[in-house]
């Protein structure tokens, strides 16, 4: 279990817990100015990239003195948690409702508006989250105009993250001042800034997945597919067995590969079971 499950969820995944996503939480002010400044000034997100990637010129003792620091401020405001497809499920299963936002990373890095990014509510209609996001000026993505946010059926969130895995895209839960989880985006390490900073600057903005993945090398042909959609490295080939291999180390359970794995032979493994892995976050 993550730091989180302890604080915030009892023990349990504590982004299965429908009150860390209560419509209460959005009465607090504090939170509300949160989120309308993270809408409304993306380019904040961009000189934090910037910082981190500065931040690699530094003496080490340094670095790792401001990467505590960052992750520090990020597990009170806003830090994610990988999550593979069976939870995002369990996730829709008691929300109320599920609405298509424009990534705002993409929306740095790409220049263009991507839906992959998903509000998640336990209001109707978006509830109060989406009541902030549409009573933001014209400064937000596609501003006033809301033709950018897409209310889905459960159905066809989860056809919409089927289809995310086959792009190879990555799925997350993040807090807007912790422990209230506005929404479960998909990300990879190219575009999403979130990922860029864990993965390539060591700066930790988001925890691995309560899983491991491992293969089984009696269902593996050898076809290499797993490889190529790993964000993480985690994936090797062995020339002498002829099959895939996890590095549990590097491993952050998404389950991504899985996904494209047409032999079946990935699975997901509670971390806790990996001793290997059990206390890497
Ligand atoms: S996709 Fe599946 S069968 Fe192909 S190498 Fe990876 S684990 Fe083996
Ligand atoms: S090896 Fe681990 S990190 Fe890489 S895609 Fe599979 S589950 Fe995700």
């Amino acid at each position: 279990m993550c730091q989180f499950c302890i604080q915030h969820g009892e023990g349990k995944k504590w982004y299965l817990q429908a009150s860390n996503y209560a419509e209460d939480l959005l009465s607090d002010l504090r939170r509300r100015e949160f989120v309308a400044d993270f809408f409304r000034h993306p380019e904040h997100l961009g000189e934090d990239l910037a910082t981190m990637e500065r931040a690699g010129e530094l003496p080490a003792f340094v670095r790792r003195a401001v990467s505590r620091l960052v992750t520090h401020r990020m597990k009170k405001q806003h830090f994610g948690q990988v999550v593979p497809l069976e939870d995002v499920e369990a996730i829709f299963e008691f929300v109320n409702s599920i609405v298509r936002v424009p990534c705002i990373c993409r929306h740095m890095t790409l220049k263009r508006e991507v839906g992959y990014c998903y509000a998640v509510s336990m209001g109707p209609n978006g509830g109060r989250m989406m009541e902030l996001l549409r009573g933001l000026d014209d400064s937000f993505l596609n501003g006033p105009d809301i033709s950018g946010f897409d209310q889905l059926t459960t159905a066809e969130a989860l056809q919409a993250f089927a289809a995310h895995e086959k792009e190879g895209l990555c799925h997350s839960v993040w807090t807007f001042i912790t422990p209230f989880i506005g929404g479960v985006c998909n990300c990879d390490r190219s575009d999403c800034l979130a990922m860029r900073a864990n993965v390539v600057h060591g700066f930790q903005v988001m925890f691995r997945a309560e899983y491991v993945a491992e293969v089984s090398p009696d269902l593996c042909t050898g076809c290499r597919s797993c490889m190529r959609v790993c964000q993480f490295g985690a994936l090797a080939y062995s020339a002498a067995n002829k099959k895939a291999f996890i590095d549990q180390v590097a491993c952050y359970g998404c389950g991504i590969c899985r996904s494209v794995c047409a032999a079946n032979a990935i699975t997901l493994k509670p971390r806790a079971e990996v001793p290997a892995a059990a206390r890497l976050w």
